[in-house]
């Protein structure tokens, strides 16, 4: 019978496992830590691997998977850009992803987030601890419906985003993206520049993949386009934004908030108990504290569909692989 190690393995995922593995007549053993040096000699004797990895894996441990016989590893996220794919290729590992789980997840999660900035959710959420339920002007909001929001990159998760605003709230939504999708040109009007797209914005949403070539594509520049009292939404890569320039735009009143679900440091971090340890990072600390931001740990795809999505189609590359020698999910 096929056996597949799994490793990187939380609790939510276990019952999907279970009922893919029976369904797909396949044995499994599973673990809850990531592949490393120490463990790698667990993976002998399996047919396949799947990993939920976040921190790179060695020239050593790629070398010891090809004495072993594995001849692929299934990311079990989008994000590929833990692996060296260089490497991997050179010991005839085929590392697969799983390109969309549930891009309806990200997005709704984006729109409530930026929802929650504009309606001064923290704020009122703090007022309500204190018992303080007064109307006043530091809470007083805008009506969505009247709002325009740009959204960054139009693809599999911004498309929705565009949608919901539009059809949802009836919002005049604008967008940038150098591949515009045509089946959303009737209800986003598309502008030929970022600066075009965020300038007069209330709500700017970002939804385009972290490469190397845009590393802190909003930085004080993109900033200082924004609209007075704007609001700001990253639920795609926290190295797209320069955190000290966002922090010193709302410091200003450039911008009027932001909803950060990614952080530019948050390898490591998101996600991981971190209740009895010092918090050394005082930037994450400055923007955990602050009511005008709202941070959460890279939850926005955090939904059972998502979870479920991310177990069958990372398990299924590994049975396409040893099956046919290939998976339509490779990416090297
Ligand atoms: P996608 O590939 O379907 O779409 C990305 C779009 O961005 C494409 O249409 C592309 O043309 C466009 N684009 C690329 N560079 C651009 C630029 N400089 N300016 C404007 N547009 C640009 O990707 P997706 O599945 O929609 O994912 C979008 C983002 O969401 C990615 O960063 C991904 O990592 C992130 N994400 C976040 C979570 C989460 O839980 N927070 C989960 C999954 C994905």
């Amino acid at each position: 019978m096929t056996k597949i190690k799994i490793m990187s393995v939380r609790d939510e995922d276990i019952v999907y496992i279970e009922s893919w593995a029976k369904e797909n007549n396949v044995e499994y053993e599973l673990t809850k830590s990531p592949l490393t040096e120490d463990n790698v000699d667990e993976v002998k004797g399996f047919d396949g691997l799947s990993l939920s990895q976040q921190l790179p894996i060695s020239e050593a441990v790629f070398a010891k998977l090809k004495s072993f016989g594995i001849k692929q590893i299934a990311q079990r996220s989008a994000g590929f850009d833990t692996y060296d794919l260089e490497l991997a290729s050179k010991y005839d590992i085929i590392v697969s992803n799983v390109p969309s789980y549930s891009p309806s997840s990200i997005a709704e999660f984006a729109v409530t987030q930026a929802i929650n900035v504009v309606r001064h959710f923290n704020a009122i959420q703090t007022k309500m601890k204190l018992h303080d339920f007064r109307w006043e002007p530091s809470i007083l909001s805008q009506s969505i419906s009247d709002l325009k929001v740009a959204v960054i990159g139009t693809g599999r998760i911004g498309s929705i985003v565009a949608k919901i605003f539009a059809n949802g709230y009836g919002c005049e939504v604008v967008a940038y993206d150098p591949f515009p999708d045509a089946h959303i040109k009737d209800i986003v009007s598309y502008q030929t520049t970022l600066q075009e797209a965020i300038e007069g914005a209330d709500i700017v949403t970002l939804h385009v993949p972290a490469t190397k070539y845009n590393h802190h594509l909003f930085d004080q520049y993109t900033f200082n386009h924004f609209k007075k009292g704007s609001v700001f939404v990253n639920c795609a890569r926290g190295t797209l934004v320069d955190t000290h320039a966002l922090l010193s735009c709302i410091d200003s009143g450039q911008i009027k908030g932001a909803a950060l679900d990614t952080y530019e440091f948050e390898r490591g971090l998101f996600p991981s108990d971190q209740r009895d340890k010092k918090m050394n990072d005082t930037l994450l600390q400055q923007l955990i504290d602050r009511e005008d931001i709202i941070i959460t740990p890279h939850i926005a795809f955090y939904t059972e569909a998502a979870v479920e999505n991310l177990i069958v189609d990372a398990l299924d590359a590994t049975m396409e692989v040893i099956q046919t020698g290939t998976t339509h999910l490779r990416v090297n």
